[in-house]
């Protein structure tokens, strides 16, 4: 939605916090003065866009510190008011949301300047103080993104890549998929423009050609789970654009990509997940090594869903996906759809859960112990947190996380501890390989332990991409001492 005006953001407020609307007027009362005569590119007012912001927050159902944040989320870089003018005028909470958005504006990954480095390290350790200031900055940068044809062709793919590096791993972290997937596309858009074109051709093509395939298969499902009197609600899902891109980038061709189309299908609650998933396989025929249940085993940003790849109508393959109503919330929104599901609480089981479950803030905890100095610092946490990931297989056929260029012993500790200070050798796709193997999507990993082991050896810390498995190592070798 384009051009918003105060009152639609009023109307999305009053849909679920009628008692602080007249909070939410006077941030933008406020905001709208002291931006007062400033003017974007594209020639609006300036309050246009943090008027859009306030408003993909409000979507999401945010608190309203958070929406009036939204609002004044521009004001301390652009205007004369200060943090502590923002504390006395509307409260100390939204001070500190809007200082933090503030600063991770300046952060910088490239510099090399020490003042520099240390200032980013300190902005990516506070950002996780409140996970909120993640959430404005993203909604900040979806309309910046949205917007982003009033720049020059310069800013354009400089913004751009800033995006695919920082804001879409951010978003993936938290699990925002619908952020991450409109924010990869954007890019995409602006990267390379003749390929997003070319592939979005491709993809409109093949949704009109599957319509009527897709259509009969969700009229079916519906009619089984509603003759069990099943709650639920199905829709048709096609992956992103930079999505597909991806998969051709890596050889694939269009037909291969098995989730290409997929069946969103939702109901009310977990064993009526596993009650559809039967049905669907006994209804159309799964393949087998494209079933996944992220209900037993979450990924590590909290997406929960069973995945199962079937041969639809005219034997094209549809994934579905199958989940509760929540989960699903959890799925668009991430750690945000906490605002909805947990109401007033929101924010402390926000925060608790990000410290606990998700991967993100534990690495980042691990990072920041293990080096003092500041440049390592920030290189590690590009390295370990924003460079592209890898999933590899155990000889179970779970699937773990790493960062790309990770090696077995990194895979080794990821199992745990043990097996880290036990192993003695690695099989990658059933052949013997080094300790120093780069690892690769999809491979086969099995690593050999022996109990009388004398342990890792010191020089393994350098060969290990992860913070965990050099503090395992580092740690194991200083009891020696
Ligand atoms: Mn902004």
């Amino acid at each position: 939605m384009n051009n918003i005006i105060l009152n639609d953001l009023i109307t999305k407020v009053e849909e679920y916090n009628l008692a602080e609307v007249e909070f939410v007027k006077r941030a933008y009362e406020y905001a709208n003065n002291l931006h007062n005569g400033q003017v974007r590119q594209s020639g609006e007012p300036y309050i246009t866009h943090p008027l859009n912001v306030a408003y993909i927050l409000a979507d999401m159902h945010a608190d309203i510190d958070t929406v009036c944040a939204g609002l004044l989320h521009d004001t301390l870089e652009d205007t004369e008011v200060t943090k502590e003018d923002i504390a006395h005028d509307f409260n100390q909470n939204i001070a500190n949301l809007v200082d933090g958005v503030t600063k991770i504006s300046k952060m910088n990954f490239s510099s090399k300047q020490d003042q520099n480095l240390a200032n980013t390290r300190k902005i990516i350790t506070s950002i996780t103080e409140d996970v909120r200031i993640i959430i404005i900055k993203l909604a900040d940068r979806l309309h910046n993104m949205r917007t982003l044809e009033f720049k020059s062709e310069f800013k354009q793919k400089e913004n751009a890549l800033e995006t695919m590096e920082i804001f879409v791993p951010l978003a993936y972290y938290i699990g925002a998929y619908r952020i991450k997937s409109e924010l990869e596309d954007l890019s995409l858009r602006y990267l390379k423009p003749d390929m997003y074109k070319k592939i979005e051709e491709k993809k409109s093509r093949l949704e009109e050609e599957s319509n009527k395939c897709l259509q009969e298969m969700l009229f079916k499902i519906q009619t089984l789970l509603n003759d069990k009197t099943i709650p639920n609600e199905i829709k048709v899902r096609t992956k992103n654009i930079y999505g597909i891109y991806k998969r051709l980038n890596e050889g694939q061709r269009l037909s291969d990509i098995h989730d290409l189309l997929a069946l969103k299908i939702m109901v009310d609650d977990v064993a009526n997940c596993y009650l559809t998933l039967g049905m669907i396989h006994h209804e159309y025929h799964p393949i087998n090594d494209k079933f996944k249940d992220y209900i037993c085993n979450p990924k590590t940003n909290m997406y929960k869903s069973l995945h199962t790849t079937v041969f639809g109508p005219d034997d094209r393959l549809v994934q579905t996906q199958i989940r509760t109503f929540d989960m699903d919330k959890v799925a668009s929104f991430g750690l945000t759809a906490y605002w909805d599901i947990k109401k007033g609480k929101a924010r402390d089981i926000m925060q608790e859960d990000l410290k606990g479950k998700f991967q993100f803030f534990k690495s980042l905890t691990e990072i920041n112990s293990m080096f003092g100095d500041n440049q390592q610092f920030v290189s590690q946490v590009k390295l370990e947190l924003f460079s592209d990931l890898i999933y590899v297989y155990t000889t179970k056929g779970d699937i773990i996380e790493l960062p790309k260029g990770a090696t077995p012993i990194d895979f080794a500790y990821k199992l745990s501890t043990d097996i880290g200070n036990t192993m003695v050798g690695v099989f990658v796709n059933d052949e013997y390989v080094p300790i120093n193997h780069i690892l690769h999507n999809k491979d086969r990993v099995r690593i050999v332990t022996d109990d009388l082991s004398f342990g890792p050896r010191e020089e393994w810390e350098n060969i290990a991409r992860t913070s965990y498995a050099k503090k395992m190592i580092r740690e194991f070798n200083k009891e020696l001492i």
